[in-house]
């Protein structure tokens, strides 16, 4: 048999790059180590509730036509993300907003909380932010910084907010208006059925092949590869490995309805060793008479565990520009995704990345 593409990844870059070939007439073989398709936005079915297995995952975009293509291949709910943030006993509102100001500091108007923010930076006479304390100190001030970003960013990424760079902290909305929506973009939603499923419905009339290592992989005759895995292992670490984070999932059945009242908790004070609890029923709204959460600890990434985050900092991203490099030379692997590209990518981006992909050599 003789493919087009061999595409390794059945992750969202994978699955739409297929799909769009298919569709263009290529013939097409994906393959992923995993027993499963889908990627980091597999959920799997238990007591009627969608499990996120790899972490919670909610779609949101401002691209209508992102929106427009995955709405062809599941209905979307109209969940709204809203998670709280638990430090000590204290109890927060995310992201940073009137609800946020108002519990830290006693106040009720915008202007009150910019004169807080105000004189909780003067003192600290930040020029332009060069890390993520910077950024973060200069965005919120000291109390928010310390209660609700400190913590939470060390462990998630094990290095300290000097280290890190500032957009990380960018991706949060601020505001000064009482809305606790997570996202400032225009729609938002969580397939009806899980994300599986729509990943299923991408690769209709595709072949895949599961519990495929694309390292040990023969027997397949192709033209071109995509690549979604990790670019530095492709090049066998040539010129060393690159830094990702990683995650370990602790999951749990409860014998009880409701268990946070929300589907995103965070714990932001250092102490307590995971970052946040996921309930994924409320994902759906679900009403079944149990309940299943997911504590998410964060590690750094070894080989043999798998790698989630890239970590875009100056030092891995110059080795990323050297990894680049090879791969520009190529003309028969494209590399696609969070891995192949190695960057901090939302669904939506991905999806757009691997539809301009698709558009441009297929
Ligand atoms: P992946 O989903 O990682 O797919 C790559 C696939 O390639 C994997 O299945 C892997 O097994 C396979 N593979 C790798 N190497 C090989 C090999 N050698 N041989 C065969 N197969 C191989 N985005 C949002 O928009 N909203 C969210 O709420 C959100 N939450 C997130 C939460 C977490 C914890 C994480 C980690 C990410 C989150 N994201 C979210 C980002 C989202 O997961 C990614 O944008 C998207 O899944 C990336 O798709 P991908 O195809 O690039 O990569
Ligand atoms: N963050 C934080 N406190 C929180 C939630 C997030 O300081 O309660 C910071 C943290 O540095 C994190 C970044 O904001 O890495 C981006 O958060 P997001 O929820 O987008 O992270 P992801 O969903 O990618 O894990």
């Amino acid at each position: 048999m003789k493919y087009d593409y061999l595409i390794v990844g059945a992750g969202l870059f994978g699955a739409v790059f297929a799909h769009e070939a298919q569709k263009k007439g290529k013939r097409c073989l994906v393959i992923d180590k995993r027993s499963h398709i889908g990627g980091n936005v597999y959920t799997e079915e238990q007591d009627g509730i969608q499990v996120h297995k790899y972490g919670a995952h909610i779609f949101h975009t401002s691209d209508r036509a992102i929106w427009d293509y995955v709405n062809q291949f599941a209905e979307f709910n109209n969940y709204i993300n809203a998670p709280v943030a638990v430090y000590r006993d204290e109890l927060y509102n995310l992201p940073f907003n009137m609800n946020t100001f108002s519990k830290m500091w006693n106040i009720k108007t915008p202007q009150e909380a910019k004169d807080k923010i105000t004189e909780q930076i003067e003192s600290l006479q930040l020029g332009e932010p060069k890390n993520l304390e910077e950024q973060a100190l200069s965005l919120v001030g000291r109390d928010v910084y310390e209660k609700l970003i400190k913590g939470y960013t060390e462990k998630q990424w094990g290095r300290d907010c000097k280290d890190l760079p500032s957009f990380i902290i960018r991706r949060l909305p601020l505001r000064f208006t009482y809305d606790n929506n997570y996202f400032n973009d225009r729609y938002q939603g969580i397939p009806v059925g899980g994300y599986t499923q729509l990943v299923q419905r991408l690769l209709t009339g595709i072949e895949v092949q599961l519990n495929t290592d694309y390292f040990t992989f023969k027997g397949a005759d192709y033209d071109r590869v995509v690549f979604t895995g990790q670019i530095d292992e492709y090049y066998q670490y040539r010129f060393g490995p690159l830094q990702y984070r990683s995650v370990r999932f602790e999951t749990e059945r409860l014998a009880c309805d409701n268990y946070q009242g929300n589907a995103v908790v965070n714990y932001t004070e250092r102490e307590v060793p995971y970052t946040r609890v996921i309930e994924h029923k409320h994902f759906e709204f679900g009403t079944q008479p149990v309940t299943i959460i997911s504590r998410e600890y964060s590690m750094e990434w070894e080989p043999g565990v798998e790698p989630y985050y890239p970590v875009n900092n100056e030092e891995n991203n110059q080795l990323y520009e050297q990894y680049r490099a090879l791969a520009a030379q190529e003309d028969k692997v494209l590399f696609g995704g969070r891995l192949g590209q190695y960057r901090y990518y939302d669904m939506d981006q991905v999806i757009a990345a691997a539809l301009a992909a698709a558009d441009a050599i297929c």
